[in-house]
């Protein structure tokens, strides 16, 4: 394939994953961000890098490819990534039911974890609360990263080892493929453009966006203080009710039976799609999350309402040395209700992008590596 010019519109995850890849191949790239620096959905996100969240095939595929990808980046870039795995605690019978029941098939579906007792839940993670314990399921192919810190070094490092340009504050109104004008009225021209917008499904192809089914869904994040003395929690830590979250625990015959007892007991946890997950980045700090409002629920004010929840389920399941938060946000990211990616073709050469399952740092390495070894 020729070197190509190459547009990318959006500076998170996505566009720097499409952007990285396409350099790799010695195409020539520009990155258009509106903002003067990434404030999107990729700098406000756990930092999980979550392969086991992905339902077995293709979509798990992907994410071990990106998780390959983090690796290669980390060592070149010297951005932190944290190969830490993860454990799903179990607490309720049910919980344990279903862990149990995607363990019985995760060889056969090419999934590497293991069930663990409640001793050895403890000797990976001094974190979990040994009251009512049960096990928990450990996952080594989760890595942790810290997303502002990554997301705004990636382009002083692409700009700095290849043909990467970054223009920011600049809001690209208008492509064809072969060119792209900001909303200033400057022109650039380029063989090909990669749409990267995240939730924006306002400012580019409106009329593409309307009618796929795509939502927004805002999240509800905290952060704590460093913890103390180097205290480290291990694993990323999620919950039973996480169990309820992510897809690939919908093989399990036992999953309606977690759902049903969570929607009698606490129905404001999925009134608010309240599940509970923990990670800690390399400053120390533990980010605790999240919730799910979509579209019309979503307001730009935060509820204290959320937060309580969200640190109510936390304190039941894991226990830390110092729980004084730091910061409270919220992001929001575009969400399909079965599929993980939005790719679009609107015009010959413009290509839209969008990860749409929550797990845009797990996925947009590999899927932009897909498209360029596809492209290429
Ligand atoms: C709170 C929260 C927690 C999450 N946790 C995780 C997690 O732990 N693991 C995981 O895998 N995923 C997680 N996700 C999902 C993940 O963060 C997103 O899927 C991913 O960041 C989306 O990346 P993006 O590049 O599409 O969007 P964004 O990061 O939102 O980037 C899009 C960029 O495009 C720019 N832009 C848009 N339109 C234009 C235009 N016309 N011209 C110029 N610039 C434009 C925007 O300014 C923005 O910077 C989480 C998301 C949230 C919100």
């Amino acid at each position: 394939m020729p070197h190509l010019n190459i547009g990318v519109v959006g500076a998170g995850i996505v566009g720097l994953a499409h952007a990285w890849s396409a350099a790799e191949r010695g195409h020539k790239v520009t990155v258009f961000e509106r903002s003067a620096m990434a404030s999107g959905a990729s700098i406000r996100n756990f930092g999980m890098v979550w392969p086991i969240g992905q339902p077995a095939g293709s979509a798990h595929h992907t994410a071990l490819l990106s998780r390959e990808r983090w690796l290669k980046l980390a060592g070149q870039a010297k951005i932190w990534a944290s190969p830490c795995g993860s454990i799903h605690l179990a607490h309720r019978p049910d919980e344990w039911d279903v862990l149990k029941e995607f363990q019985a098939v995760a060889a056969e579906i090419g999934v590497d974890c293991t069930l663990l007792d409640p001793a050895q839940v403890l000797e990976k993670t001094s974190a979990a609360n040994p009251a009512r314990l049960l096990g928990g399921l450990f996952s080594p192919t989760e890595l942790c990263v810290n997303p502002p810190a990554a997301i705004r070094a990636l382009p002083g490092w692409l700009s700095s080892m290849f043909d990467v340009r970054f223009e920011f504050q600049t809001t690209i109104t208008e492509t064809d493929g072969n060119s792209a004008q900001s909303a200033s009225g400057r022109r650039w021209n380029f063989d090909r453009v990669i749409v990267c917008g995240g939730a924006d499904f306002e400012t580019l192809f409106p009329e593409l966006f309307a009618n796929v089914g795509l939502k927004r869904c805002k999240l509800q994040m905290i952060k704590t203080v460093p913890q103390p003395n180097g205290w480290r929690i291990g694993p990323h830590l999620a919950s039973g009710l996480t169990i309820r979250h992510y897809r690939n625990f919908e093989i399990c015959p036992s999953l309606p039976v977690l759902k049903q007892r969570v929607a009698n007991e606490s129905p404001e946890l999925d009134q608010f799609g309240i599940h509970v997950m923990a990670s800690q980045n390399d400053e120390g700090c533990v980010i605790l999350g999240d919730s799910h409002e979509y579209d019309q629920q979503i307001e730009p004010f935060d509820k204290q309402l959320i937060d309580e929840l969200i640190l109510r389920e936390l304190r039941s399941i894991i226990q830390l040395p110092d729980w004084t938060i730091q910061e409270h946000w919220h992001g929001i990211y575009a969400k399909h209700p079965s599929e993980p990616i939005f790719a679009a073709q609107p015009l010959p050469n413009v290509f839209v992008r969008t990860c749409t399952g929550g797990s845009g740092m797990t996925m947009s390495f590999g899927l932009a590596e897909q498209d360029w070894e596809q492209w290429s």
